[in-house]
């Protein structure tokens, strides 16, 4: 059965090439748990993927042929051009959008980037977790800074639309790096963005070092604080960020040891956007109030976001109570995601 990952508009065919193309597993990475697959994807098994899912309602417009889970660049070529000659007649017939490919940053090059247009490959996501060097290294990536922005213009040169992925809270990195990260993504400009926080998977270095006491994850608290302000961040230079979070399923579960892991992970993160901005407009409205008396007020989101703003049972409208204010959240249409409204009750 094909992995179809659907959001509200666009859905994604997943094939996955666990490993396939590493030259060394990174430090927190075991695609074999991510994905929940062993074995090398067959030829077959594409077309017979994508006819299952031709045969689906989906929108042809909307969904895309996705290779994830090893780097597709790297594995050997013969075996990367017989799995695009297979997904390269549903882009013809247009039974899909286009293909979409994950990969390392040193694993691209003109030679490539000619052969993937050539097979209707429309999307490059590069895995560049990190833009700090030592982080790099010390998390086993094989690659530089350098090679993230080489790579990020040349696909961008070759009218690909570029999808970057980075993680936060790796081996080495802080806070502040991660940050550092989101701006050196937001310079190249990509299309779309994956922020992924690093958990600690069975059978990686990673979970050695977890072992030895030399890795501690962030907690969970603490890296819906980061992701918020990412998410943010890209939002603020108009960067969609298509994935928050590592999806549930596969075997995650399974061989998680530890991290800051939620199914909702993102919800979390938008909910604390919408408390902090709250918070700081009602700081501006009642800077100078001396009366400490409970105050009534209802703030006003996109209609569509009402949920998110009041946070997870409520907790936002909790946290603004003990703040001192007795919030109603009620929806407004033509309001932008993130913006607030506040009327004084
Ligand atoms: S993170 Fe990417 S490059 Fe590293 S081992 Fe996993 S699939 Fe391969």
């Amino acid at each position: 059965m094909p992995l179809i990952n659907c959001t509200m508009k666009h859905s994604n065919i997943s094939l996955f090439v666990p490993h396939a193309g590493c030259p060394n597993q990174c430090s927190f990475c075991n695609q074999k748990t991510i994905s929940g697959r062993v074995k090398e994807l067959t030829k077959e098994e594409v077309k017979r993927t994508l006819e299952f899912a031709s045969n689906s309602k989906l929108s042809a417009e909307n969904t895309e042929i996705a290779f994830f889970g090893g780097s597709f660049t790297a594995i050997n070529r013969d075996y990367m051009i017989s799995l695009l000659e297979e997904a390269k007649p549903f882009i013809d017939n247009g039974l899909f959008s286009g293909i979409r490919i994950s990969t390392r940053p040193d694993s691209i090059d003109e030679e490539v980037l000619g052969i993937l247009k050539s097979y209707k490959v429309t999307a490059i996501e590069l895995g560049a977790q990190s833009t700090n060097d030592e982080v790099l290294l010390y998390n086993r990536r094989g690659h530089t800074k350098a090679d993230i922005i080489n790579a990020s213009l040349l696909i961008k040169k070759y009218g690909f639309s570029l999808g970057l992925q980075m993680m936060t809270g790796l081996y080495k990195s802080t806070r502040n790096r991660d940050i550092e990260t989101a701006r050196d993504l937001i310079k190249l400009k990509p299309d779309t963005v994956r922020i992924y926080p690093t958990i600690v998977l069975e059978n990686t270095h990673l979970a050695e070092l977890l072992n030895s006491g030399e890795y501690k994850s962030p907690t969970l608290e603490n890296t819906i604080s980061l992701c918020a302000e990412l998410l943010e961040m890209f939002y603020e230079n108009k960067i969609k960020v298509i994935r928050l979070g590592l999806h549930s399923g596969g075997n995650v579960e399974e061989g998680f040891l530890s991290g800051p892991y939620h199914p909702a992970f993102r919800e979390l993160c938008e909910s604390e956007i919408y408390l902090k901005n709250i918070r700081k407009k009602l700081f501006e409205i009642y800077k100078n109030e001396t009366n400490s008396d409970l105050k009534n007020v209802t703030i006003y989101v996109n209609e569509k976001e009402i949920s998110k703003a009041t946070g997870q049972k409520g907790k936002n409208k909790e946290s603004l109570l003990t703040d001192g204010f007795s919030v109603a959240i009620k929806g407004k249409p033509d309001l932008d995601i993130y913006e607030i409204l506040i009327e004084e009750n």
